[in-house]
């Protein structure tokens, strides 16, 4: 019988790991089995907002090897993402118990080698009931899970957004909160009714420098080079990103991380440069594009099979799941028998 994910987040796994944040301190967190949480409805976490959550992905190589994608990397982005809510931050030791000993034990949920991943979903929130608009003492971390299948490309048709602000400089578009997500909602909902499948976010102030792509990270090649704008307080910086980076240096082809203004895409495809605009993030690892229009302009970008971004798609999923070395060691590995 050939693996069969149910569509993202619509099952979770059998368990969670569960902390909890009061009187200055967190515990040591448990495995429990996953259920619905029980909360005031005076928790803070639903009127303020104060939510934090991470993303990352375990893949079973061909050796029954448990890998999972760097961790690190989304370890020290949360608690960055903590310290700008004002939340409290997670010890290392907390992270690693809550995510390792979680896969460990939902071992036999991920995916076959080559099928898919197990996603994993880490968060906090305030949960202390009380209404004054003030910080929260009290607080909890889960780490949830669900298998997630092979990821099927559709090409994207883009819209570059000049209506409508993701992030600004000073803002909390740098931490991955919550409400960076609702807040964006509103303007994907009008993207799709015009017909496009994501934005470009561009930036607060003159709508002219690319930001983000929806809920990814954002790339192209223009012919040999690769383009990418800088992590800064409106872009955040994604693990996917950082690795696309390393691996296009790595094959030699030219790197700019620079801001990247509209004008200049549309004029490169004007002159008929070959174009390749993608988005970066964890759920697709690369998002290919089909076009991007412009001012109600559409401009054709290329997805043939031998564009760039599918090859190193390829090599970043291969290194993901173990087939490609992984000599920059990115990849933990989950042991077997990891002690509660
Ligand atoms: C999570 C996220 C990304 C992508 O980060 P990855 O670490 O590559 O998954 C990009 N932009 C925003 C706003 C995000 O929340």
């Amino acid at each position: 019988m050939t693996f069969q994910a149910k569509p993202f987040g619509s099952s979770p796994a059998p368990l969670m790991f569960v902390a909890k944040y009061e009187n200055d301190g967190w515990d040591n967190g448990t495995i429990e089995p996953f259920t619905d949480l029980v909360l005031s409805p005076f928790a803070m976490c639903f009127h303020y907002g104060q939510t934090v959550f991470e993303g990352l992905k375990a893949y079973r190589s061909e050796d029954d090897q448990i890998l999972v994608f760097r961790q690190q990397e989304n370890f020290l982005r949360m608690n960055k993402s903590l310290e700008r809510m004002a939340m409290p931050t997670l010890p290392q030791k907390l992270w690693e118990e809550g995510i390792l000993s979680l896969i460990s034990n939902l071992r036999d949920e991920v995916p076959p080698h080559g099928e898919g991943s197990l996603y994993i979903r880490p968060f906090a929130l305030a949960t202390q009931p009380k209404l004054g608009v003030e910080l929260s003492d009290e607080y909890l971390f889960l780490v949830t899970a669900c298998q997630v299948g092979a990821y099927y490309d559709k090409n994207l048709k883009v819209k570059v957004e000049k209506e409508f602000t993701r992030a600004a400089p000073g803002g909390a578009g740098s931490a991955k909160c919550g409400g960076n997500y609702g807040s964006a909602f509103y303007p994907f909902k009008k993207a799709k009714a015009e017909g496009f499948d994501q934005i470009l976010w561009t930036d607060s102030k003159s709508h002219e420098f690319f930001e983000e792509s929806g809920t990814m990270n954002f790339g192209f090649f223009i012919e040999d080079t690769f383009i990418t704008p800088p992590a800064s307080d409106t872009i955040l910086d994604g693990i996917t990103r950082k690795s696309i980076i390393e691996l296009v240096k790595d094959k030699g082809y030219k790197v700019e991380v620079r801001p990247f203004s509209v004008t200049e895409l549309k004029e490169a495809f004007t002159k008929g440069l070959k174009i390749e605009a993608f988005g970066l993030g964890t759920a697709a690892v690369i998002a290919p594009f089909e076009s991007i229009s412009i001012d109600g302009v559409k401009y054709a970008c290329y997805c043939a099979p031998d564009a760039k971004m599918f090859n190193l798609k390829k090599e970043l999923k291969g290194i993901q799941e173990g087939k490609v070395f992984d000599k920059y060691g990115w990849n933990t590995i989950v042991e077997k028998f990891v002690e509660a």
